[in-house]
């Protein structure tokens, strides 16, 4: 049997809604997209529901669910997805958290969140607090991701990941204490050394003579650490093991790229995959096709569409859609016509709404056997395709499917 290659290539938070900013058009309805449009008519269309219908999906919780991981079971939080997205290697019991650097003023109150946003000190802030912040019994190792953000892991003996953020996700606040969320000695042990962390870092950055020179340069101060999304590595069973199937991922977006370690597919930094509305989509397409020489499966990650949703930018997204139909047309350039093809987002992000929705996405299947329903690529005509509507946890089995990888059940 002819077993074909899989290339997933996802758009962030491509779905949306009729807006008035388009004149009762979504963004992908309007925009230019001539390679969906070829790719489209040799497609099989419908919807995906990333997790289910009602349910809203955080990038982190729909990736889980679009690899066939049930998110209620194996998603434990975000910071673990940072850690190995930033390079740091995760042992299954270390404790991840993300952490921003942040301006706190004399009385202690949080008066900017990212401690200006720009901040080209942050490299040599981390090695201060990498040099000069220690415990008694456990290791602190910090590493620095992009802007003011970084990953923080705790490891040790008797740590749990069942703690509260400290970041009051508001300005005019004092940093909150650490929390045990359990009554676990583990979970008392782990709020006690966060607490003891963010008061140690607080007292190395206010007088760190960076600091000190961006106060005289009347720049806020990255005088305080703020920490969130604590989590550890579930016990995820990998890619390979669930599909058997090997796996390599192109994203530029940390948290994407550790999410795609964390279930064994390998995720290398690609240069020019920034991640933000300038990435590189001939760097992206060149690093995923000569991936598949070696790989069955192949996942291609695109932000763009999601960031310019937040931004509640119309017409930026009408952009980014156009640009990420143009990293599918480089990839069906350099592609056989053999393979298997699926495009698709892990949720809407509609632009009047700023943020994420739980409206289903639209979901394309190309092969040179699929039965094709000849429509757009878009929300609307995709709701008529012969797909229907499919969820998350089922996509990478359809693909299977489609690419002859399915082992029969039963006789
Ligand atoms: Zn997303
Ligand atoms: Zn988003």
């Amino acid at each position: 049997m002819l077993e074909r290659k899989i290339i997933l290539v996802l758009a962030d938070g491509l779905g949306d809604r009729p807006t008035k900013k388009l004149d009762r058009k979504t963004p992908l309805e309007v925009a230019l997209t001539p390679n969906f449009d070829e790719l489209a008519q040799n497609s099989a269309l419908g919807l995906l529901y990333p997790i289910a219908p009602g349910v809203t999906p955080g990038s982190d919780t729909s990736h889980l669910s679009i690899f066939g991981y049930d998110p209620y079971v194996y998603y434990k939080g975000r910071g673990p997805f940072e850690a190995l997205g930033v390079g740091i290697e995760l042992a299954p019991n270390d404790v991840a958290f993300r952490g921003n650097f942040a301006t706190l003023n004399e009385s202690g109150i949080v008066v900017d969140r990212r401690a200006g946003r720009e901040l080209p000190e942050a490299k040599e802030l981390i090695s201060a607090l990498n040099e000069e912040l220690k415990l008694d019994n456990a290791q602190v190792i910090f590493k620095h991701a992009t802007e003011h953000r970084f990953a923080l892991v705790l490891r040790g003996e008797m740590l749990s990941a069942d703690v509260t953020d400290t970041d009051p996700h508001k300005v005019g606040e004092r940093i909150l204490k650490c929390e045990p969320k359990s009554g676990k000695r583990e979970a008392m042990r782990t709020a006690q050394l966060v607490n003891e962390i963010t008061q140690k870092a607080h007292e190395i950055l206010d007088k760190h003579p960076l600091n000190i020179q961006r106060q005289k340069r009347g720049l806020p101060k990255a005088n305080a650490i703020l920490l969130r999304g604590a989590g550890s590595l579930a016990n995820i069973p990998s890619f390979q093991a669930l599909y058997r199937i090997k796996g390599f991922a192109v994203s530029g977006t940390a948290m994407i790229r550790g999410f795609c370690k964390a279930i064994g597919l390998e995720a290398p930094v690609i240069p020019g995959a920034t991640g933000d509305f300038k990435t590189d989509v001939k760097a992206k397409a060149k690093a995923a096709l000569d991936a598949l020489e070696e790989h069955d499966f192949v996942y291609v990650h695109f932000k763009a569409t999601d960031a310019a949703g937040h931004d509640k930018n119309a017409e930026l997204k009408v952009k980014m859609v156009e640009k990420f139909d143009q990293l599918v047309g480089e990839l069906m350039n350099g592609l056989k016509g053999e393979e298997v093809v699926c495009v698709t987002g892990d949720h809407s992000t509609p632009v009047d709404l700023g943020e994420h929705s739980a409206d289903p996405v639209p979901l394309l299947i190309s092969a040179p056997d699929v039965h094709a329903d000849g429509g757009r690529f878009t929300e609307a005509a995709c709701a008529f395709g012969s797909l229907g509507r499919l969820y998350g946890r089922d996509l990478i089995r359809v693909l299977l499917n489609q690419a002859n990888r399915i082992a029969k059940f039963g006789e």
